[in-house]
Formats: structure tokens, C-alpha cells, sequence
């Protein structure tokens, strides 16, 4: 599987689309009444929209989103139970080109409003998760790619599913028995089901998968159409046993939640509790990106590698995520605070050739997303964001405490995070999220965190180029003006503050040299304001996010992996209320927004933004149980 993929082949009659290739329609009549009756009606949504705390719809063939509009603009109208939520995950292996979705949205002007927030997040045909905020109580989790195949990689509690798919007849990949049993895994209990299709085979799928059925009148000249309702409770969850989060809480609304560290991690995290009807504080002594996210210039660019493997998925679906958050905040505020001037990924070797044309080849990204050229990778999106209006955009209106964290434990009801200069602050949750720092804190001391120091050097005055080169480190054009050149990568101990040198200076013109001859040219380390700061890394180089391992049960559950004992081991427990985002290296610019979702869903019980193995390969024990693993080899050697 690999990022880019085919849009839809559409004809159009009069402005309805029919699919070239399955050649059905997407639907009949202007559509709305269709989708009012099936779904909406089938899966009994007035009534059940009315009493829910939080609700998830599971749609398989998202099209047009005509359904997923209907649906949204029936939330919208009902009176709800304060904080109530409303998740949509919906599942397409063709998406619509974004031109065809604007013109199919024009056969409906009564929903223009709802229609026009869609469109202004309508992700790339890309393969994975998209998660948009459609409203501040409802997200839309779109999983691009082929549906067994994504629903294979999802954990989810669907309560009502719109089964739309084409014709069965014309698309029975859609209906096998294989997409029935993971429509019976990804279902809360009491979940319930509507389509339009009364076909035989969908009949006995939807029984064998633990729904009993009840036939209805169908909209306009269909006859019948099918609702059902599943008996047995879903069984949502086959993730390890070791990253299963047991014993985790999840936060009810309006919950206080602290937050350790003030740079992108914090505020991400401060953005998406605020989005999730939580009350975010927090607590730094030096503030909003006043470390490693405070410099005069950050690049947002993919990371991208010829494979598909999860840490790559991560990094597509990071890099899409963040343009789409800075895009919002920027709307929101009225304010540019990023310079989409692209990004150009210098090759300098035959084989860095050779590795980017098989990533071309690999079509990771939509072919509009990336450009071979003869000096490297071009990518149009990409560009330079302003980190420090970044970050304080991210963090809103979060009441910041600006003094230095002594302690933080846990007691029967929430957490207690202590200063030595002012009282304590009590919580539901706590999150540490303050790189390197963390390790202060026992929740975090077993984790493999490196310090490195970087330094940039900033030229107000300096002509910068009109695009950002990436040539290892990278030079790249501030958003408020002037040029930026860096970073230096110098790993030190814990007891080492940041500081800058001239010498580092001279190594970052230098390496411009190397690139860019006629750039460098024009620099001196004279003119440079250097800053340096501490980045967190991660062996991986995938951040830590998620909640924090209780130790003590980690050491005695899975001592026996060294000896490659295989049992059934328990589920992993957490430490209830204590949770980890740590580890950005130098791209939590990109990789924040995510993370922080992906944390902010678990902590509240929401859908995941994330695929399984992905939600996996960023959490805090792997590398315990790595390392296990790993003494299992060298103990049979
Ligand atoms: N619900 C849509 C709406 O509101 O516009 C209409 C959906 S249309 C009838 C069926 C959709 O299923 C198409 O967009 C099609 O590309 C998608 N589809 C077909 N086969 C699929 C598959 N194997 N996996 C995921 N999506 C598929």
C-alpha cells in the first residue's frame, strides 16, 4: 500500500455523479431525502442523537459526504446533553477530486455552510487516517484506502453504520464477509445498521456478523431497504496485550487537565483537550515555545522514505494533519503565520537519486504533492511556519502557570503536580510534556531520550531564498522576514543548558556552502544570531506518546519475554492520570498536532485518529518490551 491513490472517474448527469468504473450512482434524486430516509431514519438517529453523550458513525463509501452532511446538520439542530460528541469515521477507496466534491456540494445550498467547512479540509488522495474538526464537538475520521483493508487497521465503537457502497451486484468486494466481521469488531454494544440494499448476500453477512435484520420501505422507487441491529457486544480491541492501556480512565467534560512544558508538544496538546470539551493548564517557567519551539523559523515538510511501514504512515498522515491545523488556526485567528513557499530536498549523491526516485516511484504522496527535480524533491505544500505564534495560536486561551514543576503524583482523585514557589495544582490528568525534562519525572526515567543541542542562526537583514532547501540541515525564509540557517546536532548530558557558539555558526554557513555556494556567500557569522536549544530524541525517532506504563507491573508482567516464554500475558496497565508526550526530535512542529490528538482521543475515550500499529509503534513501552525481546537474543546466543 502506498500514499497516493486514484481519485474517482466520475459522469456527470446534470450535476449528479455516477462512478465510471463501478457505473452506479452515488445517489438518487437530489439525495438528501435518500439519505434522510436510510440513514438517518434506519439507525433511528433523531431519537438516538437526542440522549447521546457521545456517539460514532461508521460509514463504508464516503463519496460525495452527502451522508456524513445530513447526518452532521441533524447534530447540529438537536438538543443534545451538555458536552456531547459526534464522531464520524467513514471509509472510501476512490476519493472524489476535490473539484467534483465542490460541484456535487452544489446540489445542495441548504447545507453550504457544513459543506464549505468540509471542503476547506477535504484531505489529498492519500492513503490513511485524514481527521478534520468539523466543529468543535464533531470530528470526521476519514481512513482513505481500500475498506477491509482499513478497517483491518482501525480500533473503533461504532454505534450506527451507513453501509453505502455501490450496488452490491456491481461492487461485492464491498460486502464480503470479511468487511461483516470487522463491522461486528468495530461495534459498540447495541450498534445498529442501514442500507439501501435488501440483496440476499448482504442479508446473511449481516446475521452471520451478530446483526438481526428487519426489512423496511425503501426511499422513493426502491421497495425495500434494510435496518439491523447487533445482538452481541463488539470486541473491539487485538492490539498486543503489553500496549492495551487496561486500567485507563477516561476524562469526563470540562476535566482540568495539567500540562508539563509550553513548547509545540503542550500547546498541541493544550489545542486538541480545549477541541475535546477539557480544561487545559499550562505549566512552564519560561512559557509559550520558549525552548527547542522557539525558534525564528520551522520547517513543515513530510519525512518520507521509500517504505510504508507504520513510522512512515505516521509521518504522512503528521505532515497532512499539520498543514490542516495551521490552515485552521490561521482562519480562526486571521492571522499568516506560515509561508507555504515549499520545500526543496536537495539530492547531493548518486544514491540520494536513486532513493528519492524510488519514493517518487512509490507514489507516497499524490503526484501534486511532490516533484522530482534535477537538484531533489520538490514539495509545493510544504513550507516555513512562525513557531512561536505557532505555538501560542495552539495553546488559545490556556491559563498558563509559569512556575517550575517539583513533583506530580497521583492520588484517588486526580493528580497533584507541586511547585517550590506557590501552591499545588490538583487535576484529573496530567501530562508530561516537556522533552528531555521529562526524565526529572519516574514516569518517564526508563525511557530512552537523548538531548541533543541544535543551533540556528537567524539573518534579519539577510536576502533569503523564495523556497526552503533541505540539504541535511536547511536554510529557509522566517516568516516575518530574514533568513534562517541550522541546525548543528550535538548530543549532551542531562546537566548541559543550551548555549551558542561561533564556531557552530561557521559549521552552519559552512553547510549552506556545501548547497547553496552563492547564499553562503553573503553570510558571516558576524551578522548571525545564534540560538541554541534542546531537542528530545527518540532511538526510533518516533515521539512517546500515550499514557504512562506503571513500571511495577511492566517488570513482573513480561519478565518472561527474555527467556521467549510465549503465554497469554496480561494487559498492560498505565498509571491512572499520568501521560507522556515526549520524544519530538527535531520535527515536533509536524508531529505535535497528531500525537496530541491521537493522546487527547484516548484520554477521553473518542475515536482514535490513528491506525492501530501506528498508535503502537508511538507508545511509551515499546521500547521496554524491545528491550526484552532484545535479551531474549543475546540471552540465546
Ligand atoms: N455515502 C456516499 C455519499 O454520501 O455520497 C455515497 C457512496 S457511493 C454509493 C459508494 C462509495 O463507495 C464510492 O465513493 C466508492 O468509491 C466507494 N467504494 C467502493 N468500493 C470500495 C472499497 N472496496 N473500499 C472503500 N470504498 C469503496
Amino acid at each position: 500500500m502506498t500514499g497516493g491513490i486514484d481519485t474517482a472517474k466520475l459522469d456527470w448527469e446534470a450535476n449528479a455523479p455516477r462512478s465510471i468504473f463501478f457505473g452506479d450512482i452515488y445517489f438518487s434524486g437530489d439525495g438528501v431525502e435518500e439519505s434522510r430516509h436510510v440513514f438517518i431514519g434506519g439507525n433511528d438517529l433523531v431519537r438516538r442523537f437526542a440522549a447521546a453523550r457521545r456517539f460514532t458513525i461508521g460509514e463504508l463509501g464516503f463519496g460525495t459526504g452527502l451522508n456524513i452532511l445530513v447526518a452532521w446538520d441533524l447534530w447540529r439542530r438537536t438538543e443534545k446533553p451538555n458536552g456531547a460528541r459526534l464522531d464520524f469515521l467513514s471509509f472510501e477507496k476512490f476519493p472524489l477530486a476535490g473539484t467534483d466534491l465542490a460541484r456535487a456540494h452544489g446540489n445542495w445550498p441548504a447545507l453550504s455552510g457544513l459543506s464549505a467547512a468540509l471542503i476547506r479540509q477535504y484531505p489529498p488522495a492519500a492513503t490513511g487516517i485524514h481527521r478534520l474538526q468539523l466543529d468543535r464537538d464533531v470530528t470526521l475520521t476519514l481512513a482513505f484506502g481500500d475498506a477491509i483493508d482499513m478497517l483491518q487497521r482501525m480500533e473503533a465503537g461504532v454505534d450506527a453504520w451507513f453501509l453505502d457502497g455501490f450496488a452490491p451486484a456491481k461492487n461485492p468486494e464491498m460486502w464480503s464477509p470479511d468487511v461483516f466481521a470487522e463491522i461486528a469488531r468495530l461495534s459498540a454494544p447495541g450498534a445498529t445498521a442501514a442500507t439501501f440494499t435488501v440483496a440476499g448476500a448482504v442479508r446473511r453477512a449481516l446475521g452471520a456478523a451478530g446483526f438481526e435484520i428487519e426489512k423496511r420501505s425503501g426511499y422513493g422507487r426502491k421497495r425495500e431497504m434494510l435496518t439491523a441491529r447487533r445482538k452481541q457486544a463488539g470486541s473491539t480491541s487485538k492490539p498486543a496485550p503489553w500496549f492495551a492501556n487496561e486500567n485507563l480512565t477516561t476524562l469526563p467534560p470540562g476535566a482540568p487537565v495539567a500540562i508539563i512544558g509550553g513548547g509545540v508538544a503542550g500547546a498541541s496538546l493544550a489545542h486538541e483537550l480545549w477541541n475535546a470539551g477539557l480544561a487545559p493548564i499550562i505549566i512552564d517557567p519560561d512559557g509559550i515555545a520558549a525552548g527547542a519551539s522557539g525558534n525564528p523559523a520551522g520547517l513543515i515538510m513530510p519525512r518520507i522514505d521509500a517504505g510504508d511501514d507504520a513510522a512512515a504512515r505516521f509521518s504522512r498522515a503528521a505532515y497532512f494533519h499539520a498543514l490542516r491545523t495551521i490552515a485552521a488556526l490561521e482562519a480562526q485567528s486571521g492571522e499568516r503565520i506560515f509561508n507555504p513557499c515549499g520545500v526543496l530536498l536537495h539530492a547531493s549523491s548518486a544514491d540520494e537519486r536513486e532513493r528519492q526516485a524510488k519514493i517518487v516511484a512509490a507514489r507516497q504522496l499524490p503526484e501534486d504533492w511532490i516533484e522530482a527535480r534535477a537538484d531533489g524533491l520538490f514539495f509545493p505544500q510544504a513550507g516555513v511556519v512562525d513557531p512561536v505564534r505557532y505555538c501560542q495560536l495552539l495553546a488559545g486561551d490556556a491559563p498558563l502557570i509559569a512556575h517550575k514543576t517539583l513533583s506530580v503524583s497521583t492520588a484517588a482523585d486526580g493528580v497533584l503536580v507541586t511547585f517550590q514557589d506557590r501552591g499545588p495544582v490538583r487535576a484529573d490528568a496530567v501530562i508530561l510534556a516537556n522533552g528531555a525534562d521529562t526524565l526529572r519525572f519516574a514516569a518517564a526515567r526508563t525511557l530512552p531520550l537523548t538531548r541533543v543541542m541544535g543551533q540556528i542562526d537567524f539573518f534579519p537583514e539577510a536576502a533569503p531564498p523564495a523556497i526552503a532547501h533541505v540539504f541535511g540541515p536547511y536554510a529557509a525564509p522566517a516568516p516575518a522576514g530574514g533568513l534562517v540557517i541550522g541546525a548543528t546536532y550535538e548530543p549532551v548530558g542531562q546537566a548541559v543548558a543550551p548555549y551558542t557558539t561561533i564556531a557552530a555558526s561557521a559549521e552552519n554557513i559552512r553547510a549552506v556552502s556545501s548547497a547553496l555556494e552563492d547564499l553562503a556567500a553573503t553570510l558571516s557569522s558576524d551578522a548571525a544570531r545564534p540560538r541554541a536549544s534542546i531537542r528530545c530524541q527518540t532511538p526510533d525517532r518516533l515521539p512517546v506518546a500515550g499514557p504512562a506504563p506503571d513500571w511495577n507491573f511492566f517488570g513482573d508482567a513480561y519478565d518472561d519475554l527474555r527467556f521467549g516464554v510465549k503465554r497469554d500475558y496480561p494487559r498492560g496497565c498505565v498509571v491512572p492520570g499520568v501521560h507522556l508526550l515526549t520524544g519530538l526530535g527535531s520535527r515536533g512542529l509536524v508531529t505535535a498536532p497528531l500525537a496530541a490528538a491521537a493522546m487527547v482521543a484516548e484520554m477521553t475515550g473518542a475515536l482514535s485518529p490513528l491506525e492501530r500499529e501506528i498508535a503502537e509503534a508511538l507508545h511509551p513501552a515499546r521500547f521496554f518490551i524491545r528491550d526484552l525481546r532484545r535479551a531474549k537474543r543475546i540471552l540465546s546466543k
